[in-house]
């Protein structure tokens, strides 16, 4: 059994590798700003509390995304997962250690993909064309979840490296070469 964090700004490619991750070591995959979003489509109420932080692309508050995390666990913890834009925040990291160690659980590994601003941004905006995310047309909110990424997220990898669970890749080239370094390293952190 083994928990992954994939790890990086958005537009790194972090969902794309998730999935595919997940299919190759048999695990499951929570994208928490997948589940978020399928909140919103559905017109839950937690959809609505949550709608305008990602509109301006703000995190949502770490209470109410560590409690959906919670949840998913309760019917995922047979085998082990792929934690994809989760956590996003230290206090996150924190009550989620937490939340593994009391299951008799914890993360093996955080990958982090490493992938030049410029880069993210014009990734974004392209998937923006054709995915239909409000928060993936505009440049201004792309360039505000990078900001918050670098300073409210990019400090978590330093959780993580505290307890040696911490490996960075190139996010950089096809999508084949960059799922081969991860599973590289993975394979190293799971022996
Ligand atoms: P990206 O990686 O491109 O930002 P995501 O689908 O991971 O896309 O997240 C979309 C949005 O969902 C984020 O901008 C944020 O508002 C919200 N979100 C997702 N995960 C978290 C989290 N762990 N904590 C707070 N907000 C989150």
């Amino acid at each position: 059994m083994v928990n992954i964090i994939l790890f990086g700004a958005p537009g790194c490619g972090k969902g794309t590798q998730a999935a595919r991750l997940a299919e190759h070591y048999d695990l499951y995959h929570i994208s928490t700003g997948e589940v978020i979003r399928s909140e919103i489509k559905r017109g839950t109420e937690l959809g609505k509390s949550m709608e305008g932080y990602i509109s301006r692309g703000e995190l949502a508050p770490d209470s109410i995304v560590v409690e959906m995390v919670r949840d998913y666990m309760r019917t995922h913890s047979d085998k082990g997962c792929i934690f994809d834009g989760f956590p996003r925040t230290t206090a996150q990291a924190e009550i989620f250690d937490t939340m593994l160690e009391e299951m008799g659980s914890k993360v093996d590994v955080m990958v982090y993909m490493d992938v030049p601003e410029e880069e993210l941004v014009k990734r974004i905006l392209l998937r923006g064309k054709d995915s239909g995310r409000a928060d993936d047309a505009s440049e201004d909110v792309i360039r505000n979840r990078i900001d918050i990424y670098r300073e409210q997220t990019a400090i978590v990898a330093h959780h993580y490296a505290a307890q040696d669970k911490y490996a960075k890749i190139d996010g950089l080239g096809t999508f084949d070469e960059v799922f081969h370094r991860l599973t590289e390293v993975i394979d190293e952190h799971h022996k």
